[in-house]
C-alpha cells in the first residue's frame, strides 16, 4: 500500500507529486501522459511568475522534462471512483484495477463543459461515465454518448460494439469515429428525462430521442461522483485552509476546489495537500 494516491496529471497534481516526492513518501500518479489538455491548449501564458509569455506547450514540455528528472511516472489510467475504507483508500479504475493508499489527493480538475439537466438525478440509472465499466449493460440497445475530447474517442468504438444504435454528440470539430451504428448529431441535449430510469433525450425545438442509457464521456469527472461522501459545493470539492476535505485522509487541490483557475493556484495547492497529507501520515 502507498502512502498517497494523486488524481490527475495537471499542475496540481504535479506539484503535490513533486512535494510528496522531497517529503520521501510513496506515491502513485493516475492521469495522462499528455498531462493536462487544459495546459496544452493555453496560448500564452503571461501570469505565471518567473515564466513570462511562455506558450501551453512549451509549459507541458517543462513539467514533462522535470517529471522525467525526478523519474516519476504517471499511470495512464482513468480514475472510475475512491472508496474511503475504514484506515485507508482503495481507487477503482475504468480497467477494473484496485489500487490501495494510506492517502489521496484530488487534482482531477474541472470539466469545462456543463453538465445536462438530469445527469445527476440518473447517475447509475442509465447515465454512466465509463465505457470500459457500463459498456456490456447496453448490448444490442440504443445509447447517446457525449463525448467531450478527442482522447476519449476510442471510447466510443467500444461501446459501439455492443450498442445497436449509437447517437454520437461530439462537442469537438475533427471527429474521427464512422460505424455504421454511429449517428451523429451536432447539438446539445437539454435534459434527460425518464421515470425510473433514463428514457430519453430532449432537445429544445426538436422530438425527444429515446435511448435506454447515455454516456457521459469526460477528461475530468466532478469529485462528487469519483468520491462518495465528498462535501461538495457548486461542483466543487470543499477544503480547508490545509486542502483537507470532509474525509480524514482525503484532500484536494486546484481547479476541482474552486475558482480562479489559474496554474498559480492549482500549483500552491498541490503542494499545501502534499504538505498536508505528509503530516496526516505522521
Ligand atoms: C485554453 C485555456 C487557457 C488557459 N490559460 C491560462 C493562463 O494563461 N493562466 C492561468 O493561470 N491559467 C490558465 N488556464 C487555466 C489552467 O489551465 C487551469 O487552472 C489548470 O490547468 C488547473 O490545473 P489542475 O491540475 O487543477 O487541472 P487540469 O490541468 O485540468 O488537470 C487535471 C488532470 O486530471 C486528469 N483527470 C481528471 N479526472 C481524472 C480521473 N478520474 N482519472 C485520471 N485522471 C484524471 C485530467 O485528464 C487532467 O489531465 C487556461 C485554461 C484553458 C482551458
Amino acid at each position: 500500500m502507498v502512502d498517497c494516491i494523486i488524481i490527475g496529471s495537471g499542475p496540481a497534481g504535479i506539484s503535490a507529486a513533486l512535494t510528496l516526492q522531497a517529503n520521501r513518501k510513496s506515491f502513485l500518479i493516475f492521469g495522462s501522459q499528455d498531462l493536462s489538455e487544459k495546459v496544452e491548449k493555453a496560448e500564452k501564458i503571461h501570469n505565471y511568475p518567473g515564466l513570462a509569455d511562455v506558450s501551453g506547450r512549451e509549459f507541458l514540455s517543462a513539467l514533462k522534462t522535470q517529471l522525467e528528472r525526478a523519474e516519476i511516472d504517471i499511470i495512464e489510467e482513468k480514475v472510475a471512483g475512491v472508496y474511503a475504507l475504514k484506515d485507508k483508500y482503495t481507487v477503482m479504475t475504468q480497467g477494473n484495477k484496485t489500487y490501495e493508499s494510506k492517502g489521496v489527493i484530488l487534482a482531477c480538475g474541472v470539466e469545462s463543459i456543463k453538465q445536462v439537466e438530469g445527469e445527476e438525478e440518473f447517475l447509475g440509472r442509465g447515465v454512466s461515465y465509463c465505457a470500459t465499466c457500463d459498456g456490456f449493460l447496453y448490448k444490442d440497445k440504443t445509447i447517446a454518448v457525449i463525448c467531450t475530447s478527442k482522447r476519449l474517442e476510442h471510447e466510443i468504438g467500444y461501446l459501439a460494439d455492443f450498442a445497436q444504435k449509437v447517437y454520437l454528440i461530439p462537442m469537438y470539430k475533427d471527429i474521427e469515429v464512422q460505424r455504421d451504428n454511429i449517428h451523429m448529431i451536432r447539438k446539445m441535449p437539454k435534459a434527460i428525462i425518464g421515470a425510473r430510469r433514463v428514457e430519453k433525450l430532449h432537445f429544445a425545438g426538436e422530438e425527444d430521442l429515446a435511448v435506454d442509457g447515455v454516456f457521459m464521456l469526460r477528461e475530468s469527472l466532478s469529485p462528487a461522483v469519483l468520491v462518495g461522501g465528498l462535501q461538495t459545493e457548486n461542483g466543487h470539492a470543499v477544503v480547508a485552509r490545509d486542502m483537507s476535505t470532509n474525509l480524514k485522509g482525503c484532500y484536494a487541490a486546484g481547479d476541482c476546489t474552486g475558482r480562479p483557475y489559474q496554474y498559480a493556484k492549482a500549483v500552491g495547492e498541490g503542494n499545501i495537500a502534499a504538505h498536508a497529507l505528509s503530516e496526516f501520515l505522521k
